[in-house]
């Protein structure tokens, strides 16, 4: 079914007017953040909005309740993070988060930023729906699973393989032609879009768009992981440094907390899994950075259950919520009621308090299941007479 309307993502120049308040979305292409970008970031969720940084599952970060838009603008351009007022929704580009650092992959870095140089270059490309996903998935697989639009996958050094609606197209190319490939792809979703706001929403898209690339699919398909281990803890990096993975809670970091990574004077990126990655320690300030933030809710530790739920926005921000959704799920997991392997699923919606599961849930304040990961999960949905837990499910 066409699209009658334009999508209405959030950017830093169009909030989006939340329950809570004007909410303002940043684009962060390949999640990386320089130290100074972070503190700006600190710096504006404290003195502009409601104090802390929401990390999403594209890698990009949200603040809420923006008390002064133009300041917000005029903040995030000085600090790098809105390079074109035109093309500021359509930089949704996730990529590998430890490429070039850890693991024996090819560096995807170089592409990512000649994909989003061409973005920004191309007057044509601002068209795009924000809602479009750009993958660079270093052989990994880690960012491949998130189901692109249009995406890249190495699979040697020199030859990639090109996802188109969220699977392996079939379709293989050399990696120096992979820009202008993805750009072309990028061009041709807008050709066969006609209001549509995703890839897959357009019949046959993903045959249309290889069609009119002029690329034939091959016979080989990628069996693409339903998920990737997070990066949480120590990682050492090829260079002998080490690498920092930290969960976030809920997804949602303190300004405060934001101030002490900066103040860290290291690279960070943001995965798509809401967490982040501080690169490039040495040992002993890798040690220290744990000691100070760890206390401060990072998570450092692999098995935390906070690494296992996701939660929506909720209450009070989102207005067709039907409760608090991350204080209830805040307190499931505090009290331990979210590691519970033997928990029955009730049939009828239960209260809050009530609830027992384990394993990977997404806890939503309705229907809509925003944010819900492509993973299995438990689903946690709150309705208007309480909640209902269905089992899990792609
Ligand atoms: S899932 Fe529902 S309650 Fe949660 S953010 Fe989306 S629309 Fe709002």
């Amino acid at each position: 079914m066409a699209r009658t309307e334009p999508d209405s993502c959030p950017g830093v120049l169009r909030l989006h007017e939340a329950a809570d308040g004007p909410l303002a979305r940043v684009r962060v292409p390949g999640g990386a953040l320089a130290p100074e970008q972070l503190q700006a970031l600190a710096a504006a969720a404290g003195e502009l909005g409601d104090g802390n940084i929401e990390l999403t599952s594209r890698g990009n970060v949200q603040l809420r309740r923006v008390r002064d838009a133009d300041a917000l603008a005029e903040r995030l351009a000085g600090a790098g993070l809105l390079p074109s007022r035109t093309h500021e929704r359509v930089r949704n580009i996730i990529a590998s988060p430890l490429s070039g650092r850890v693991g024996g992959h090819p560096d995807i870095r170089p592409l990512v930023a000649a994909f989003d140089a061409g973005l920004l270059g191309s007057p044509r490309l601002a068209e795009l729906s924000g809602r479009v996903l750009f993958t660079l998935d270093d052989g990994r697989g880690d960012v491949s699973p998130l189901r692109p639009d249009i995406g890249l996958h190495l699979l040697t050094d020199n030859r990639c393989a090109l996802l188109l609606a969220g699977t392996d197209s079939g379709i293989r190319i050399a990696t120096a032609d992979a820009t202008e490939v993805l750009l072309a792809a990028a061009h041709g979703f807008l050709e066969l879009a006609a209001g549509q706001w995703r890839l897959h929403e357009i019949e046959d898209g993903a045959a249309r768009l290889a069609t009119l690339l002029g690329l034939a699919p091959g016979p080989e398909r990628l069996a693409l992981a339903d998920s990737a281990d997070l990066p949480i803890g120590w990682l050492p990096q090829h260079d002998g440094l080490v690498a920092l993975g930290a969960g976030v809670r809920l997804g949602s970091l303190p300004a405060r907390t934001a101030e002490f990574l900066a103040a860290v004077e290291r690279p960070v990126l943001l995965t798509p899994w809401r967490g982040l990655i501080v690169t490039d320690l040495e040992e002993w300030p890798a040690e220290q950075v744990v000691r100070v933030l760890a206390p401060m809710g990072l998570i450092f530790d692999a098995a935390s259950p906070w690494l296992r739920i996701t939660a929506c926005a909720g209450q009070p921000g989102c207005a067709r919520s039907h409760t608090d959704v991350r204080a209830d799920a805040a307190a499931a997991i505090e009290s331990g009621r979210t590691d519970l392997p033997d928990a029955a699923l009730p049939e009828a919606p239960i209260p809050a308090a009530s609830i027992t599961t384990a394993g990977r849930q997404h806890w939503s304040g309705c229907e809509r299941r925003c944010g819900r990961p492509a993973a299995a999960v438990t689903e946690v949905t709150a309705g208007p007479e309480g909640y209902r837990v269905r089992p899990p499910r792609t």
